[in-house]
C-alpha cells in the first residue's frame, strides 16, 4: 500500500456537483448529542474518511445518512435534493449502499445469494419485478446477475460462490458484505469499519479495492481506525469528536492536527485514569 500508488487513478473534478451535502446535521438521543451540528460535502470520484475516538458519532452519522436514525435537526441533500424524509428502503434506488460495523450476512444463504440481495435491492427499488421463471432460476442457484459476478470478481470471491458464511474466515465474510454493497451498483458507498478484524494484508487488499472504484466516479465515505490505511486510501478526511467536526482536509495534515491528537490523547488519558 504506497501513497504514490494510492493516488494514481484519482479523479480530480474541481467544481463537480457534490453527491451528498450535510447541513448542520444533529442526532441527539435524549441528553446524548451523538452528532451535533455537522456540515460537510462529499464529492464524486473521491474517498472521504472519518476518524475519531470511539463514541465520537461516526456510526450515528452514517445511520443518519442512511435514514436509519431520525435527524434532530439539519438537512441531507443527495444530488441537491433533500432526502430527510426518504425511507431507508428507497435509498438503494437512489444509488446509496452501505456496509455495517458488524458483519450482517444471512447465514442460511450462500455467498452468491447474499451478494445477489444487493443486486435485487437495487432492481426492486427501480421497480423491476422478477418473473416466475426468474424466481425459479434463482432458487435453483442460477440466474446470477452480471452485477453480482462483477462484484464477486472485484472482491476476489470467485471460488467461494457456494460457501455459507460460517464456512469462511471473518475477513472473507467482510468481503462478502462489501460485494453485496457493490452489487447494488451505488453512486455513494458508506463503509463503517470494513476492515475491523482483518490482518494487514487483507486491509491492503480492501484499500486497493476501494481505490480501484474511485476512478469510476464512485463517491465513498469510509470509517476506519487504522490511521496509516486512512492516509494511504483517502483523498479527504474528516475528524470527529463528541459529535462535532474538529478538522478536515488532506489525510496526513488532519492526523497531525493538534486538535485531533488531543481528542485521541484526551480519551486515552481518561481511560488510563479509570484503570482501563
Ligand atoms: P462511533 O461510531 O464514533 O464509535 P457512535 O455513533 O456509535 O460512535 O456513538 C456516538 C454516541 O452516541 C455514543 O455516546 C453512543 O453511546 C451514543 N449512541 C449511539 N447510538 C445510540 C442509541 N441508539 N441510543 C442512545 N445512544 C446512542
Ligand atoms: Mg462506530
Amino acid at each position: 500500500m504506497s501513497t504514490a500508488a494510492a493516488h494514481t487513478d484519482r479523479v480530480d473534478a474541481p467544481g463537480a456537483a457534490p453527491v451528498l451535502e450535510l447541513r448542520d446535521v444533529a442526532v441527539h438521543f435524549g441528553g446524548v448529542k451523538a452528532v451535533d451540528g455537522v456540515t460537510l460535502t462529499l464529492e464524486p470520484g473521491r474517498i472521504h474518511g472519518i476518524i475519531g475516538p470511539n463514541g465520537s458519532g461516526k456510526s450515528t452519522l452514517i445511520a443518519a445518512i442512511t435514514r436509519l436514525t431520525r435527524l434532530t435537526r439539519g438537512e441531507l441533500l443527495l444530488d441537491g435534493k433533500p432526502i430527510d424524509d426518504v425511507a431507508p428502503s428507497r435509498l438503494a434506488g437512489l444509488g446509496v449502499a452501505r456496509t455495517f460495523q458488524t458483519v450482517r450476512l444471512l447465514p442460511d444463504l450462500t455467498v452468491r445469494a447474499n451478494v445477489q440481495i444487493g443486486a435485487d435491492a437495487r432492481a426492486a427499488a427501480a421497480g423491476q419485478r422478477r418473473t416466475r421463471r426468474g424466481w425459479r432460476d434463482r432458487l435453483r442457484g442460477g440466474g446470477t446477475s452480471p452485477a453480482v459476478v462483477e462484484a464477486m470478481r472485484r472482491t476476489r470471491l470467485e471460488g467461494f460462490e457456494d460457501f455459507y458464511p460460517a464456512e469462511m474466515s471473518y475477513g472473507t465474510q467482510r468481503r462478502v458484505e462489501i460485494a453485496r454493497a457493490i452489487a447494488m451498483q451505488p453512486r455513494l458507498l458508506l463503509l463503517d469499519e470494513p476492515t475491523a478484524g482483518m490482518n494487514q494484508t487483507e486491509r491492503a487488499e480492501i484499500s486497493a479495492l476501494l481505490q480501484s472504484m474511485r476512478s469510476a466516479g464512485l463517491c465513498q465515505l469510509l470509517v476506519e481506525h487504522d490511521v496509516q490505511m486512512m492516509i494511504d486510501t483517502c483523498d479527504h478526511v474528516f475528524a470527529m469528536n463528541s459529535g462535532r467536526l474538529i478538522a478536515e482536509g488532506a489525510p496526513r495534515e488532519v492526523v497531525q492536527d493538534p486538535r485531533v491528537q488531543e481528542a485521541y490523547l484526551g480519551r486515552r488519558w481518561r481511560e488510563h485514569a479509570r484503570g482501563q
